[in-house]
Formats: C-alpha cells, sequence, structure tokens
C-alpha cells in the first residue's frame, strides 16, 4: 500500500479536486448570496462526490490546511510555518497549487474577493475594473 503522505502523484490530485470544490462552493454561495446562504455544509450533491481518492488523502491535504492556517491566523509568517515532516510534502504541493490557482483566478485588488468572472473585466463582488493580476501574497 502506498504511503499517502509520500504519493505526490496522489495527492496533487486530490489538492486540485479540493481546490476545484472550494472553486464551486464558492461560486454558490455568490449565486445564493441575494438569499443569505452561507452555510458550509450546504453543499451539492455534484460537489460531493467529485472526490476520486481515498478519503485518506483528503482528510491529509485538510488537517495540513487547517494546521498551516492555524499557524498563520496565530501570526507566523508563512515561511516559518513549522509542520510534521509526514505533511510537508503535501504542504509543498498545496502551496504550488495554490499560486498556480491564484494566477488563474486572481483575487480582487480592492476587495480581495476571487474574480471568478474576470473575463469579463471587472469585479463581481465590488464592480472594480480589473488591472492587471500581479502576484498577491496570501
Ligand atoms: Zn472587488
Amino acid at each position: 500500500m502506498v504511503e499517502i503522505c509520500k504519493d505526490r502523484e496522489g495527492l496533487r490530485h486530490a489538492a486540485l479536486e479540493m481546490l476545484d470544490e472550494m472553486r464551486e462552493q464558492q461560486r454558490e454561495r455568490d449565486q445564493n448570496s441575494g438569499d443569505r446562504v452561507d452555510d458550509r455544509a450546504t453543499l451539492s450533491p455534484a460537489t460531493k462526490t467529485r472526490r476520486t481518492l481515498s478519503p485518506g488523502y483528503y482528510m491529509l491535504l485538510g488537517r495540513v490546511m487547517d494546521e498551516a492556517d492555524a499557524q498563520l491566523k496565530a501570526g507566523i509568517p508563512h515561511s516559518e510555518i513549522a509542520l510534521d515532516e509526514d505533511d510537508l510534502l503535501a504542504w509543498s504541493i498545496l502551496e504550488e497549487l495554490c499560486a498556480e490557482f491564484v494566477k488563474k483566478y486572481p483575487a480582487c485588488s480592492m476587495c480581495g474577493a476571487p474574480l471568478r468572472d474576470w473575463q469579463e473585466g471587472t469585479c463581481a463582488a465590488c464592480g472594480e475594473a480589473l488591472k492587471s493580476s500581479k502576484g498577491r501574497k496570501n
């Protein structure tokens, strides 16, 4: 059996699926924002069934995200986040993918909303016209 924490391909695949899911959830929330539906638990069935790998991959990635998030919130700089050795590969993959993701779907320079509709040239959340998508630090 492959050790999940060392399976770069598998982790990358699972992380991509998770990022896709998040994007989808965000879009659903945006669409429903008029109805004040911000309940994270309400996922569409389509979103729920997208995952194709064993739950261990998603659990590991989720744990690493939470852990990193907690450290960032505690004021630890991004470059100094400390993780278990088993979590390091997952973290490096997440970082890689997040960087690609942000490039693909840049955040609004005014309000920070992800510019899912950036092709239209304006931010869906605040209406700010999109300028160049310079590398935003997260
Ligand atoms: Zn905006």
